[in-house]
């Protein structure tokens, strides 16, 4: 064990604070990494303030960060995958049992035994799993992913949720050429998913309650726009969408799109709003539409998506703050003050 530096949450109405927690030290299969940026996601957000508290109460301290990019420093004797030096990514998850049907089938995310990077119970050491608001982390090597070369690291570090958690669903659904596909909510999930969506061909409408937006949407790869609070333009879609995708953290009211869909087309959400959204089953039933929900994505898939964002030269847009702006960084989360991620240069840890 050893005493690594961290910036955590003491409760749900703290600011997040230096603070130090105990790691294990590698053994086995496990890879120490230093971690050199760390992804801030909505949800690191939603669980330090305790917002999911009915399905996932959070436990503090709680050190979250699950967008982790950096460099392998040491590993366990029976480590194949990684070596000192090898740049390595970590995402949501750091373990699941890999024997159930879930893990077999390569969906780690929805394994009964999921170990996920903070706030779950710590097998090793008890408590809970901190994240990667740290100056390193131990993972086990399945959990780990490597980061194409070619890649900037700040902006590579979102990939590891918001990239997966928008990829996946887009493969899931057939996201092809030819396509038409909303992206709702220009944040973190979002622009990465109008990235994807152009990368895989579709005809993408992102949908955004930001005026000021507009113009980057249409730069990161949007073919249209629709400011989603005006309802003539929202009508101007509707029936027409094969797939569209939901990244909002807030309360919305989510029939306005699901009337949009085509036959047969789908919503999925990826927004995970501290409160239930209603729906109309109306909307749903007319034209045999669908409503769906997913989760991150599994470990293949995971590298997949990064090896993809290697050949297309995919990263998120991000603002790199030191570590001593974090608090600052969740203010501006809930305005939507973001453009489109904030990553966190964990150097600045160093000085704490
Ligand atoms: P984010 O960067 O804060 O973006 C959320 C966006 O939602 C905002 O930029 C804004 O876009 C829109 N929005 C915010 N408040 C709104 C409101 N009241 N009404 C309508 N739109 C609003 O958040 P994120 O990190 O992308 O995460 C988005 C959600 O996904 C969070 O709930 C997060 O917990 C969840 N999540 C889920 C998974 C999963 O596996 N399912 C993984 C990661 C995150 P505009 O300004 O364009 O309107
Ligand atoms: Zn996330």
């Amino acid at each position: 064990m050893y005493n690594a530096k961290a910036y955590s949450a003491a409760s749900a109405t703290s600011p997040l604070a230096s603070s130090t927690i105990a790691r294990r030290d590698p053994s086995g299969h496990d890879v120490q990494i230093e971690i050199l940026f760390c992804g801030i996601c909505h949800s690191d957000l939603h669980q330090a303030r305790n917002e999911w508290s009915s399905m996932m109460p959070t436990a503090y301290p709680c050190v979250p960060g699950h967008e982790i990019v950096g460099r392998v420093t040491r590993v366990g004797t029976e480590v194949t995958k990684f070596k000192p030096g090898d740049l390595a990514a970590v995402g949501c998850m750091v373990d699941s049992d890999r024997t159930c049907p879930e893990c077999q089938a390569g969906l780690e995310q929805f394994c009964s035994n999921l170990t996920l990077t903070y706030n779950f119970p710590d097998k090793h050491l008890g408590g809970v799993t901190y994240g990667g608001y740290s100056d390193s982390v131990v993972v086990d090597e399945h959990f780990v992913l490597r980061v194409p070369a070619n890649l900037d690291l700040a902006g590579a570090a979102p990939l590891l949720c918001a990239g997966i958690t928008t990829y996946s669903p887009m493969r899931h659904w057939g996201v092809t050429a030819g396509k038409k596909v909303g992206i709702v909510g220009l944040g973190g999930l979002g622009h990465m998913g109008v990235k994807f969506a152009k990368a895989l061909g579709a005809h993408t409408v992102v949908f955004t309650t930001s005026p000021s937006k507009v113009d980057d949407a249409l730069r990161l790869g949007a073919s249209e726009v629709v400011l989603s609070r005006d309802a003539a333009q929202m009508q101007k879609h509707a029936g027409s969408f094969d797939f569209i995708l939901d990244a909002v953290s807030a309360d919305h009211d989510i029939n306005s799109y699901i009337q949009l869909l085509r036959r047969d087309g789908n919503l999925t959400l990826v927004g995970a709003p501290e409160k239930p959204l209603p729906v109309s089953f109306f909307g749903l039933i007319f034209a045999r539409r669908s409503l769906s929900g997913s989760l991150i994505g599994g470990i293949a898939e995971t590298q997949e998506m990064l090896d993809f964002c290697g050949a297309h030269n995919i990263t998120s847009d991000v603002e790199v703050i030191p570590i001593q702006k974090v608090n600052e960084a969740y203010e501006r989360l809930l305005k939507a003050d973001v453009k489109y991620r904030f990553s966190i240069d964990m150097a600045s840890l160093k000085s704490e």
